[in-house]
C-alpha cells in the first residue's frame, strides 16, 4: 500500500504515525498519509511565515509563471489525479476529469482577474480631496493564510483558495480533508514540480479533529479559508487565533415551484441538481416545496427520471456512487427512515448495499421530520407539500442553513419578488441550485458560511489595501 508523506518546506515529512485512507467503494484501505504532529504543523506555519516576504517579493510576473506550469502539470497528469480521487472520494471518473480541468481554467481565470484589479488613486482633483496630496491605494498579500478544504471537491476547492492566495503573495499551510488528503498531497508535489521556493505552499495531514485545533489557533495565521461542514465551521469561528475568516459551509437548497409550466423539463433539473455525485454538494437540491396540485404531477415525473439515475462503482461512470463512509451513509438512512416512520411516502429507492445507497424520493414529507431540515449530503430527495407561496417562502426561511434557492416559474417577475423574499446567498430562477461559473460570487448566510468566495472576490479576500499618501 502507498504512503504519502505531507510537505512542509519542500520536504516530505518522515512523520512517526499515519493516518489510514479509505476507499468507500471496497471500505477497505487504500493508501496512508502523514498524521502530523503539533510539533509539525508548527513548522509548517514558521516556514510559511519565513517564505512569505521572499514570495511577495519576487513579482507577480513570476508568481504568474509559477501558476501557469502548476496549471500545465495539473492538466498534464489529470489521468492519475483523477484516478486517485476517483479511488479517495468514489467520484465518477469522469466528474474527476471535469473538476482537474475545470481548476486549470480557474487558474487562467485567477490570473485574469487579477491583471483587471485596478490600483485605486486620488489626488486634489478628485471628489471630496481638498488637500494638495497624491494618495495610491494598492492591494498587497495579507500573509500566512491556512486553507482547509472538504472532501467532496478535494482538487477544485483546494486550489479555488490556492491560487487567487498564492498569485497575491501569500503563502499557505492547506489541509485537505482525510479523504482527499492523497489528491491534495499530489497538488502540493506538482507545486514543487512546477517550482514553487519553499515553504510557500504547506501540506498537512491528519484527522481533522486531531488536528483541527492546532492548525487554525496558530498566531502565524493571518487569514483562514475553510470549506466544510456547519459544526466544524462554527467551532474554527470560537477558537480561532485569527479573526480573518472565510467559511462556505453546508445547505439545505430548495427548488420552490410556483405554477405547472414545464413539468417535464423541471423534474429532469431537479433530478440532476438533487443526485449528482449521490447528492454529496453543497449546492445539491435538498428539498421541493410546491403546492399540493403540482406536487401530484411532479412526483411521477421526477420518479421517472431517479428511475434513470445509473448508480454503480465510480469507475463506470455512474451519476450515484458509494457514499463518502458509513458513518454518513447511516446518517441519511436514518433520516429517511425517520420520515417513513413519522408517515412521508417511500416513492422510491430506500435501500442500500454497504455504502452505496439507491437513489431515494420521498413525497408527503413535513416539518416534523428531521429530513426536511437537515442537510443529508446524500441522495435523497423529500418533497414537501406547501399551498401558499407565503407558507412556502416561510418554510424556505426557517431553515437555519442560507446557500442557494431555486425557483421555477413561468411568472418571472413573481419568481423575482419571491426570491427578494429568501435569506439565502443566491436564487435561481428557472436553473437548478450550482456554482454555476467560478467568476461569479459565490456565498452562504445564515449558517452556510461567512464571507464570499468567487474568483475576484478570494483575490480581495487574500489581500489588503495599503494606501501611500504624498504630501506635494
Ligand atoms: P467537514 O466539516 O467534516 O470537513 C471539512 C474539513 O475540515 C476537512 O479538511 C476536515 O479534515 C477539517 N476538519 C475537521 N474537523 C476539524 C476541526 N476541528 N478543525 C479544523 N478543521 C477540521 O466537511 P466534509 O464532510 O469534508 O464536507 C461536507 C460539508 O462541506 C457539507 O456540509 C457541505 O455542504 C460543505 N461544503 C460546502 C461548500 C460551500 O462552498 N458552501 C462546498 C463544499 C462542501
Amino acid at each position: 500500500m502507498e504512503k504519502f508523506k505531507a510537505i512542509i518546506n519542500n520536504q516530505e515529512i518522515e512523520s512517526n504515525s499515519w493516518l489510514d485512507i479509505m476507499d468507500p467503494t471496497t471500505d477497505e484501505v487504500y493508501a496512508q498519509v502523514s498524521a502530523l504532529s503539533a510539533q509539525e504543523i508548527d513548522s509548517a506555519f514558521k516556514a510559511a511565515k519565513a517564505a512569505q516576504k521572499k514570495w511577495e517579493a519576487i513579482g507577480i510576473e513570476k508568481r504568474t509563471e509559477f501558476l501557469i506550469r502548476w496549471r500545465d502539470l495539473l492538466l498534464k497528469n489529470e489521468e492519475d489525479l483523477a484516478t486517485t480521487m476517483m479511488h479517495e472520494i468514489a467520484k465518477a471518473y469522469k466528474d474527476c476529469l471535469t473538476e482537474v480541468r475545470r481548476t486549470a481554467e480557474y487558474i487562467d481565470l485567477t490570473i485574469s482577474e487579477y491583471n483587471d484589479l485596478q490600483v485605486l488613486t486620488f489626488d486634489k482633483n478628485s471628489k471630496g480631496v481638498t488637500e494638495d496630496i497624491v494618495a495610491e491605494y494598492k492591494r498587497i498579500a495579507k500573509g500566512v493564510g491556512v486553507g482547509i478544504s472538504p472532501f467532496n471537491y478535494p482538487i477544485n476547492l483546494a486550489v479555488s483558495k490556492l491560487a487567487p492566495g498564492l498569485l497575491t503573495g501569500n503563502t499557505f499551510v492547506f489541509k485537505p480533508a482525510t479523504q482527499g488528503s492523497v489528491v491534495g498531497i499530489k497538488i502540493g508535489q506538482l507545486a514543487i514540480e512546477a517550482g514553487i521556493p519553499a515553504g510557500v505552499l504547506n501540506v498537512v495531514t491528519g484527522r481533522g479533529r486531531d488536528i483541527g485545533d492546532v492548525i487554525v489557533t496558530n498566531p502565524l495565521i493571518d487569514f483562514i479559508s475553510f470549506t466544510g461542514s456547519v459544526p466544524v465551521g462554527r467551532r474554527l469561528m470560537e477558537i480561532s487565533s485569527s479573526k480573518d475568516l472565510v467559511l462556505e459551509l453546508g445547505g439545505k437548497d430548495a427548488a420552490i415551484l410556483l405554477d405547472e409550466h414545464n413539468l417535464e423539463n423541471i423534474a429532469k433539473d431537479i433530478v440532476a441538481g438533487a443526485f449528482s455525485y449521490s447528492g454529496q454538494r453543497c449546492t445539491a437540491i435538498k428539498r421541493v416545496i410546491t403546492t399540493d396540485n403540482i406536487a401530484d404531477k411532479i412526483t411521477p415525473l421526477i420518479k421517472a427520471e431517479v428511475a434513470k439515475l445509473t448508480v454503480g462503482l465510480p469507475n463506470e461512470n455512474p451519476i450515484i456512487t458509494p457514499m463518502i463512509d458509513k458513518k454518513s451513509a447511516d446518517f441519511v438512512t436514518d433520516l429517511i427512515n425517520d420520515a417513513v416512520k413519522k408517515g412521508a411516502t417511500l416513492v422510491y429507492g430506500g435501500t442500500r448495499d454497504k455504502n452505496l445507497l439507491q437513489p431515494t424520493l420521498l413525497d408527503n414529507v413535513t416539518v416534523e421530520m428531521n429530513v426536511a431540515w437537515e442537510e443529508p449530503f446524500g441522495p435523497v430527495l423529500p418533497i414537501i407539500r406547501i399551498n401558499e407561496i407565503e407558507d412556502m417562502i416561510s418554510v424556505a426561511n426557517k431553515s437555519n442553513f442560507g446557500l442557494q434557492t431555486s425557483i421555477y416559474s413561468k411568472d418571472v417577475d413573481l419568481a423575482y419578488k419571491v426570491a427578494e423574499q429568501l435569506e439565502v446567498g443566491t436564487v435561481n430562477i428557472n436553473r437548478r441550485t450550482q456554482r454555476g461559473p467560478d467568476v461569479l460570487p459565490f456565498l452562504g448566510v445564515k449558517d452556510s458560511g461567512f464571507g464570499v468566495q468567487g474568483i475576484k472576490e478570494t483575490i480581495l479576500s487574500t489581500t489588503r489595501y495599503r494606501g501611500i499618501i504624498i504630501k506635494k
